[in-house]
């Protein structure tokens, strides 16, 4: 419901000018020229019309109070129309007057608000479509536009009915939903476009971490190795030294008792030279036997050290062997680097001969400094194999000497035993005891080898402990403390020595691939998680976005569907009116609006483009098609100026009855016709009036006649248009 409009500094209302719309029905009355279009005009305005044109103007400049040769010009022109909300017809306004005022500036600038708060013009469009107050401006027909509705592109036309049915809500939600599609499908491009830059990235780092896997495993295997080789190793390095221990203790008990008791034997023949030159002889043997043992013995050590020094040079050997880098030191690479630039430096025009020389001197460069870093490689592997060499012909010597050593042990052995035999011989002694004495030599003889061998054993025991210790050393940089986390064996496995020989070297072998598998790099797990972390995130945006989009698309179909079902029904109702109000109008015949059939010329396009009426495209437009009572004209072309002036108003009422608008305003609709037509324009102006407020600018008596409030617009010579309230007997007066 319209309340007010109130004008200030607009076009001729140079002043504040209210006109209260407290009937169904208000006509504007007053002489050519006073300023009445202007009134018209002033709704357009606060709408939020953006055709210059169709307010009579060029420049926005052209809107505001001029001056005149009395009154100055004004700096701003505003108009505010009051609607009365009381029935919610804004319903996202909880007001019940709602102010929706525009004002324009000499700068060109515009303002609008709606109750006094700023907004945006869109905002005031969007509440205007709410209540069925479009932008196609259908409810205000201006002066001489009547017929505006015929004239137009069936297109505009299609657009002003889908704005008179109340569809324009469909459409703004729908422009809505596309402009939305258009942002989210262009998130999408980005997000994929994303992805596209971190997927090689995330494949490189992928292999990185594989290979950083790969390394754990081998290291793990190399701490398992460690493990079960550690839980042997340890128990049996105990196990076999307190054996050892064991057994040389009982071996030097055994060997004192009969020394002891040697003794005396020996002590009772010490008083008999005879005897005495006997038992020297044997003594003698003895010492033989002792210094054989000796020597013996301190050659099982010799053989214990070349045997070492043989181990550890055949595993330098294998480390040689295996390393395929060379250390080249900076000095060596920069001489290099000076001798090649020395040897290429050449005059600018150098001649064949002379690059081929430079050539050579390069290339000899290049090999000799391969050779001094190739060759040595070799000869140190070869040195190395020769140290082995020579460890294992030194090792053979001393075996052969060993040999030779216990033939001659044999030897002495056999002389001492003769010696006593002979002192046996001699002397009146019972056999048994001879046989008694023999005995004990004997094993003393038996025990002193056992005790070189278990020395030697000793000796070979602590060797294996120190490369043990080493070992565990090696084992703590490379796996860390999780190579000593086992419990040593209680009882060693039932196998021969060299399988735990066997996982020594196993070991070995996990050694050289751990150290070729690299280090720990947990920067690069880091990163690689984060990096698929950012992928699984910028999927599941995807996700989403695609799920917006979807939703989106079927929004918009929706919209599309309502937009098209609803077109078809209001078409449907607005035909039947528009044929009764021709036929009322001509006293017979028939008109209706017809789709038209889409046959799209792409070049007529252009044309309407830059029109501020918003065209649906890609849809059939409206065209009138009318038949006259008596009459064969088809075409709206050859149809009087009074005959199109009732089509129109046919048709615009027709409109408005279907979807009434809040207000209709309808500037000298009424001017060409005659006198039983305005009678019929009349009736047509009262009964539209229950449904839609009417403010009619007119010059026709009848039509003044049905309005049950009249402002007459004077203009004086200061050319400010004035206001003022009269009765009917005086509207026809005033018009004049
Ligand atoms: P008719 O009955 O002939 O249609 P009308 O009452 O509708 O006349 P309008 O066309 O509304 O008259 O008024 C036109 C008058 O308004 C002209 O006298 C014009 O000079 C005046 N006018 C238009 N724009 C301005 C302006 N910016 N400043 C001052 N006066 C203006």
């Amino acid at each position: 419901m319209l309340k007010r409009l109130e004008m200030a500094g607009f076009k001729s209302f140079a002043r504040k000018t209210v006109l209260d719309f407290s009937s169904a029905a208000t006509a504007i009355v007053g002489p050519n020229g006073s300023g009445k279009s202007n009134a018209a005009e002033a709704f357009r305005f606060a709408l939020g019309e953006q055709s210059m044109k169709s307010m009579r103007g060029k420049r926005s400049e052209d809107l505001i109070f001029a001056g005149s040769h009395m009154s100055s010009r004004a700096n701003r022109a505003a108009v505010a129309i009051v609607f009365d909300n009381a029935r919610r017809i804004f319903p996202r306004l909880d007001f019940d007057e709602v102010t929706i005022e525009r004002a324009v500036f000499r700068d060109g600038s515009s303002e609008y608000s709606i109750n006094g708060t700023k907004t945006r013009l869109r905002d005031i469009q969007e509440l205007l479509a709410s209540a069925n107050i479009g932008q196609t401006g259908h409810h205000i027909i201006s002066q001489g536009e009547a017929d505006r509705i015929l004239l137009a592109h069936p297109r505009e036309r299609r657009a002003m009915l889908e704005d008179a049915l109340g569809l324009k809500i469909f459409e703004f939600k729908k422009q809505e939903a596309e402009r939305k599609l258009e942002k989210t499908e262009e998130n999408v491009k980005q997000v994929e476009a994303l992805r596209r830059e971190i997927a090689p990235h995330i494949r490189f780092l992928g292999k990185q971490v594989e290979r950083l896997e790969r390394a754990d495993e081998l290291r793990k295997d190399l701490q398992n190795a460690y493990q079960m080789y550690f839980s042997i190793e340890e128990t049996y390095l105990v196990v076999e030294k307190d054996t050892t221990l064991r057994e040389q203790s009982k071996v030097s008990e055994r060997l004192s008792i009969a020394e002891a008791e040697l003794a005396v034997f020996e002590e009772r023949t010490t008083h008999d030279t005879e005897g005495m030159k006997r038992t020297e002889a044997v003594r003698h043997a003895e010492k033989e036997v002792d210094r054989v043992t000796s020597e013996r013995g301190q050659l099982a050590r010799e053989i214990g050290r070349v045997e070492g020094a043989l181990d550890a040079a055949k595993k330098r050997s294998m480390q040689v062997a295996r390393d395929p880098y060379v250390k080249v030191s900076r000095d060596d690479l920069s001489a290099l680097r000076d001798e090649i630039s020395s040897q290429s430096e050449l005059p600018e025009h150098a001649e064949n001969a002379a690059l081929r020389a430079a050539l050579v001197s390069v290339r000899h460069a290049i090999t000799v400094f391969f050779e001094r870093f190739a060759a040595p490689t070799d000869d140190y592997l070869a040195e190395e194999e020769n140290a082995v060499f020579t460890y294992e012909n030194e090792l053979k010597v001393l075996t052969e000497k060993d040999a030779k050593l216990d033939a001659a042990l044999e030897e002495t052995r056999g002389a001492l035993r003769r010696a006593r035999e002979v002192v046996f011989a001699y002397e009146e002694t019972g056999r048994e005891e001879r046989h008694r004495v023999l005995a004990l030599a004997e094993s003393k003889a038996q025990e002193e080898a056992s005790r070189a061998r278990l020395e030697a054993r000793l000796h070979q025991l602590a060797q294996e402990k120190e490369s043990f210790d080493r070992e565990r050393a090696e084992a703590m940089t490379l796996v860390g403390t999780p190579a000593f986390s086992y419990t040593a064996v209680s009882e060693l496995p039932q196998e021969e020595r060299r399988v735990q020989e066997d996982r020594l070297r196993g070991i070995d072998r996990l050694k050289i691939r751990v150290e070729e598998a690299g280090g720990a790099g947990e920067d690069v797990r880091t990163e690689y998680k984060d990096a698929v972390d950012r992928e699984a995130f910028l999927s599941h945006e995807l996700e989403d976005l695609a799920k917006s989009a979807a939703g989106l698309r079927s929004l918009i179909q929706d919209l599309d569907e309502e937009l098209s079902k609803s077109f078809a029904e209001g078409l449907l109702k607005v035909n039947t009116s528009f044929g009764e109000f021709f036929s009322l109008m001509f006293g017979g015949g028939s008109a209706k609006l017809v789709l038209e059939e889409i046959v799209t010329i792409a070049e007529e396009e252009d044309e309407y483009e830059e029109d501020s009426v918003a065209m649906p495209k890609g849809k059939p437009g409206i065209e009138i098609s009318v038949a006259l009572p008596k009459k064969k004209v088809q075409s709206l072309m050859q149809l009087s100026g009074g005959e199109r002036a009732l089509t129109s108003i046919a048709l615009i009422f027709a409109m408005s009855q279907v979807n009434p608008p809040p207000f209709l305003i309808l500037d000298e609709t009424d001017a060409a016709l005659d006198e039983a037509n305005s009678r019929r324009y009349g009736d047509m102006i009262e009964n539209l009036a229950k449904k839609s407020q009417l403010i009619v600018i007119t010059h026709n008596r009848e039509t003044m006649s049905r309005a049950g409030i009249l402002y007459g617009v004077t203009m004086g010579a200061d050319g400010i248009s004035k206001l003022l309230s009269v009765k009917f007997e005086e509207a026809a007066a005033v018009a004049k």
